[in-house]
């Protein structure tokens, strides 16, 4: 005759309930451990699509993020403020500063006519993350700039 309890003797997902695996409300513990490795998992994907969304409708603030970051590593000076770029938006009338094409705000990140915050002097030689060292500027110049102070770009283009 099984005592009452003993008819339990493994938990729903098929692990032994001996009293090493139970907690003090008498819980399975493994049970516990993945259910909180896949919360953990779930919430991590979840996390990610809430940056990328929050980086998609924010696209400035995002991209003053990734500047903050560049901005310690090199260790430059930096007085540079997202609403900015509004200025330098109207300034250059939506164009690109080296290729002179229209350029667009909302679509891919890859997308060569996507606008990007350009630093006349590259961080790497030692430019500012300043007003006056930022323009706006296409991924296909960004791309081809590369690491190319604007004076070289622009002899190189010419
Ligand atoms: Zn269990
Ligand atoms: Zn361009």
């Amino acid at each position: 005759m099984p005592r009452k309890g003993q008819r339990n003797s493994r938990c729903i997902r098929g692990h032994a309930r001996t009293p090493n695996n139970l907690d003090k409300y008498e819980k399975c513990i493994p049970c516990r451990r993945q259910y909180l490795r896949q919360y953990h998992v779930d919430n991590r994907d979840k996390k990610i699509e809430n940056t990328r969304q929050w980086r998609l409708s924010n696209p400035e603030k995002s991209r003053e993020l990734n500047n903050r970051v560049r901005v310690l590593k090199y260790g430059v000076e930096s007085n540079f403020r997202p609403w900015m770029e509004s200025y330098f938006r109207t300034r250059q009338q939506g164009r690109c500063f080296y290729c002179g094409k229209m350029m667009v705000r909302n679509c891919s990140r890859y997308s060569p006519r996507k606008e990007n915050l350009e630093h006349l002097i590259p961080f790497s030689r030692g430019g500012a993350h300043s007003w006056d060292n930022t323009v706006l500027a296409c991924f296909g110049c960004n791309m081809k700039k590369r690491n190319k102070t604007a004076e070289e770009f622009i002899q190189e283009t010419r």
